[in-house]
């Protein structure tokens, strides 16, 4: 039994390393005698998890110290309530629709106040990131709201939008920890972990702490308050503590291989083989925009869906696993995360050669 290439889009492949510490760790961690799922989270041993997983990640993103970082639960999809049951102290914000994960933040937004599309790339499928320079940014805006990158759609904000002193709000869910940030350009950058960072459950968000006040939406639960998870150090309730553990490997991990630039330098590399190859294939074509692309998913179609159906087929059995599109968007997509090795990517593309070569 071997590993496979898996291009899932998440959850997705995480590295074998940590993996592998992971599970020799399994039945006895650090000598407690016990699993890291099986420790209570008021312990020592996990106080030092969740202490460490944190300084390694203020680390790796250089995070001042006036943002506060937040283990959460409830997936990326919590975050599109909470965002504005926090935030939303004016009752209005700014969202930037670049895809289904920004459409359905902003759906949720418009549960709680007047969230309005300020840009939109709908109009074109998505396959590209609409101009925010100069945008029409209400004065009453708490923020402004984007999708970093579109995991569905392939694209990514290169730069990020004028938002005229708003804060910024970024969902990262699948860009997290792919390159350098300026997290001073944010007021709340967050993700779910489960694609670049370490398995679902876990969510992480970065909040400048002037946003995280008592004033909340009148009925916000309790646990949907940032203030609550910050006062008590993401330990309030249970947290997902075994996906935590994860993501300080991960984080570990990264920093051993050099932090954020060299990943960059490697994902770019990584994509730079796919997307060569696909500028010159006269049979897959690249679905997004050219300087909008993103460096961690890569959708293609060849044009005609029962040779798409067939390629994903051939390419299942021939170890490279979850090539399939998005259900709402059919053809190809490869998603390429940090823990994807680049031999992945060449695998991919000498057999995309051949299928191409033999179904001429
Ligand atoms: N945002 C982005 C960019 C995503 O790709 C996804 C899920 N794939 C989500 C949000 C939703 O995440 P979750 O399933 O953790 O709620």
């Amino acid at each position: 039994m071997g590993r496979i290439y898996n291009f899932s889009a998440g959850p997705a492949v995480l590295p074998e390393e940590v993996l592998k510490e992971a599970a020799d760790e399994m039945l006895d961690y650090k000598g407690t005698g016990m699993s890291v799922m099986e420790m209570s989270h008021r312990s020592k041993a996990f106080e030092s998890i969740i202490g460490e997983a944190e300084q390694d990640l203020r680390d790796l993103m250089n995070i001042p110290d006036n943002y506060k970082v937040l283990f959460l639960q409830g997936g990326a999809s919590q975050q599109f309530a909470m965002i504005p049951m926090n935030l939303m102290k004016n009752k209005v914000a700014d969202y930037i629709i670049t895809g289904q994960w920004a459409k359905k933040a902003f759906q949720e937004a418009k549960i709680y106040g007047t969230a309005k599309a300020i840009a939109s790339s709908e109009d074109k499928t998505f396959s590209y990131i609409p101009d925010c320079s100069d945008l029409d940014i209400d004065e009453d805006a708490d923020y402004v709201y984007i999708c970093e990158n579109n995991t569905i759609y392939g694209t990514k904000f290169k730069t990020l939008p004028n938002t005229k002193g708003k804060p910024l709000v970024a969902d990262v869910s699948s860009c997290f920890l792919s390159e350098p940030v300026d997290v001073t350009k944010y007021g709340l950058i967050y993700g779910g972990v489960q694609k670049n960072v370490g398995p679902a459950g876990v969510v992480i968000a970065i909040i400048r702490e002037d946003l995280i006040t008592e004033d909340t939406l009148p009925g916000t639960p309790t646990m949907l308050k940032y203030k609550i998870h910050d006062d008590n150090k993401s330990l309030y309730n249970t947290p997902p503590a075994y996906g935590i553990y994860i993501c300080g490997k991960v984080f570990k991990w990264l920093k051993k291989n050099g932090g954020l630039e060299a990943m960059k330098e490697l994902n770019e590399k990584k994509a730079k083989i796919l997307y060569d190859y696909l500028d010159q294939s006269s049979m897959f074509k690249g679905t997004v925009r050219k300087e909008d692309r993103s460096l961690m998913n890569v959708p293609f179609v060849t044009g005609n869906d029962e040779l798409d159906a067939k390629f994903v087929k051939e390419a299942k059995a021939a170890g490279f696993e979850n090539l399939k599109g998005h259900r709402s968007v059919g053809g190809m997509r490869a998603s390429i995360y940090n823990a994807m090795p680049i031999e992945g990517v060449e695998k991919l593309v000498e057999f995309m050669k051949k299928f191409e070569a033999d179904n001429k």
